[in-house]
């Protein structure tokens, strides 16, 4: 079933300085693999592109190696009995066309065929983006209907997806912030949310507090710094907050501190502040699809996704979503 002969795969070539630039990435040739015994071949057609990656440029991941991401992808030749030819997987090599995997290890698994159901959704808000924001909501938060909730960098793939699984559950008022004023609108248009505000328009507890005049009681934090103290500083007593992320102090050069200057008003009003890291949820997966399926089924769900067309283009998909260029999880269609 194999329908290309070269495999192509980008490796990393330096480490950053500030900002990312595409010349740290080279896109290397090879021809296809085979499968060994216990072993399928798997054609990429998703790849997800995560700040993740971001901090993995600076140590972790290898130079001069394929990348590692998640991704989704078609069986075309196997010798792993769990895996059969046509079958479609999720598994962890990702930044490459092509990959050599084992059913039940480092994640692979055969997706679950779910009708009506597109395959993008398993790598959003099926996936890591979406299992994250519902183990901030259901367990770090323990989200209760009627409970109003901030969402920082909410247009990005956690964000949106906190909002939707927010509102299956019942949510109060839902506000969010995000980086233009497109995204403000397309937050309390299609989105679902019930105000929004771009945070370069002034200090995020201002915007907070004019946006939620009444306060909030849960927030789930995808940025640091000013928006955490801004969380923290709109909360109610007794509220809580599930840090799950701190894009904006990923970046070495610029790096603003993610510790906010309001942090003992977490005493004065009760707060918990608890962080959130997705692998040790991985239990969580089957009752996030049995929440959100029938939502996508239906139709009243769909996933929010930016798609960036080509593999060839997978740096700047990803360099695109870090400077913000997404709305819900950014994608590469291979
Ligand atoms: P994403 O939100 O889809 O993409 C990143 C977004 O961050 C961009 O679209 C951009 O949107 C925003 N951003 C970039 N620089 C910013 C800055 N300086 N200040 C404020 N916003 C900025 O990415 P994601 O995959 O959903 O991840 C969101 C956050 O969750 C990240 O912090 C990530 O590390 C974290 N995360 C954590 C876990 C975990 O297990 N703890 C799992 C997944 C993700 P704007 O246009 O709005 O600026």
């Amino acid at each position: 079933m194999t329908t290309t002969r070269t495999a192509r795969a980008f490796h990393l070539t330096g480490r950053p300085d500030g900002f990312p630039t595409p010349d740290l990435f080279s896109l290397v040739e090879s021809p296809v693999p085979e499968p060994g015994p216990g072993q399928a071949l798997v054609e990429n057609l998703h790849l997800s592109v995560d700040p993740y990656h971001r901090e993995e440029m600076d140590s972790g991941w290898d130079l001069y190696t394929p990348l590692e991401g998640r991704a989704v992808g078609r069986v075309t030749a196997s010798r792993d009995p769990g895996l059969a030819e046509g079958d479609l997987v999720f598994h962890r090599q990702g930044w490459r066309t092509h990959a050599l995997v084992t059913a039940g290890t480092s994640g692979t698994r055969r997706l679950p065929s779910y009708e009506g159901v597109p395959l993008t959704a398993h790598l959003s808000i099926l996936g890591g983006t979406g299992l994250t924001a519902y183990v901030a909501l259901t367990r770090t938060l323990e989200f209760r209907a009627g409970q109003d909730l901030f969402v920082s960098a909410a247009a990005g793939g956690v964000g949106t997806a906190a909002g939707r699984i927010a509102r299956v559950l019942g949510a109060g008022r839902i506000i969010g912030s995000a980086g233009s004023a497109a995204k403000a609108a397309r937050l309390t248009g299609d989105l679902g949310f019930d105000a929004a505000f771009d945070y370069h328009d002034g200090p995020v507890g201002e915007l907070l507090a004019k946006a939620a005049p009444d306060g909030i009681d849960a927030a789930v934090d995808n940025v640091g710094g000013d928006h955490l103290a801004g969380a923290i500083s709109a909360m109610r007593d007794f509220g809580r907050i599930a840090w799950v992320g701190a894009i904006a102090q990923y970046h070495a050069a610029d790096r603003p501190p993610a510790a906010p200057r309001n942090l003992y008003d977490v005493v004065g009003k009760s707060l918990r502040l608890e962080g959130v890291l997705v692998r040790n949820h991985l239990d969580a997966q089957a009752e996030l699809e049995a929440l959100l399926v029938p939502h996508l089924r239906s139709g009243a769900i769909t996933p929010d996704i930016t798609v960036t067309e080509g593999f060839e283009r997978t740096v700047d998909g990803f360099l695109g979503m870090l400077r913000g260029e997404n709305t819900g999880k950014m994608l590469i269609r291979v």
